[in-house]
């Protein structure tokens, strides 16, 4: 779940919204609004996001939202994460310009329009001081690595052993359990 809830110009994030019947509802603590001023699915895990909508059971709150919902923070984390490490996996080994100049504006353009808006603001900031490596897959996957560690670190996950990136995305395991 994503802990900052920093005020926004465009998506102030409250303790309160107004219902519909006009009166103002209690938000959990750390409830992340969207910028229409309501709790923001991709920005929230499933079991805040319903804590406040009261709807699930809890066997189904434990294992996020059933397979033919929207995603929580942590189902779009882990699915744009594969996109992005794959991308990583198959970048060629001695990239060309204008292949260098593709992966640099995609990464740009990702960190601007990813849907948890909270999550977008601190990747952009990481990015503005961490530069883009695209010289090489080498550089590029490790990048996206210690990109991915830096959230980790903020979520209080373990940290992954960045030598380890290729194993993980790309060829498999030494032990052979991916072939
Ligand atoms: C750009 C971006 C920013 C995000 N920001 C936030 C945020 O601010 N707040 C929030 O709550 N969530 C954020 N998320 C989501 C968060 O990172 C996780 O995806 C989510 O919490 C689910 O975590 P998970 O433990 O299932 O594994 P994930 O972190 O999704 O990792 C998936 C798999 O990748 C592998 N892996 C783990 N770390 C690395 C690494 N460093 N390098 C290579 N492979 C690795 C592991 O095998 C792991 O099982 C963000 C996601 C993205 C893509």
């Amino acid at each position: 779940m994503a802990e900052d809830t920093r005020e926004n110009e465009a998506a102030p994030t409250a303790t309160s919204i107004t219902s519909k019947d006009g009166r103002p509802k209690k938000l959990p603590k750390r409830m992340v609004l969207g910028k229409d001023g309501k709790p923001c699915r991709s920005c929230n895990s499933f079991a805040d996001f319903t804590s406040q909508k009261k709807l699930i059971t809890k066997g189904a709150i434990a294992s996020g939202p059933p397979s033919d919902c929207p995603p929580d923070v942590e189902q779009l984390g882990r699915s744009s994460w594969t996109l992005l490490h794959s991308i990583t996996a198959t970048y060629p080994t001695n990239p060309s310009t204008s292949e260098q100049r593709n992966v640099s504006q995609f990464m740009g353009l990702f960190s601007k329009i990813y849907p948890c808006w909270v999550c977008a603001e601190d990747f952009q900031e990481f990015m503005a001081k961490n530069q883009v490596r695209v010289e090489s897959r080498d550089a590029f996957g490790k990048w996206m690595c210690e990109a991915h560690n830096e959230v980790n670190r903020k979520l209080g996950k373990t940290e992954f052993d960045c030598s380890k990136w290729e194993e993980r995305w790309r060829t498999g395991w030494k032990d052979g359990r991916c072939d």
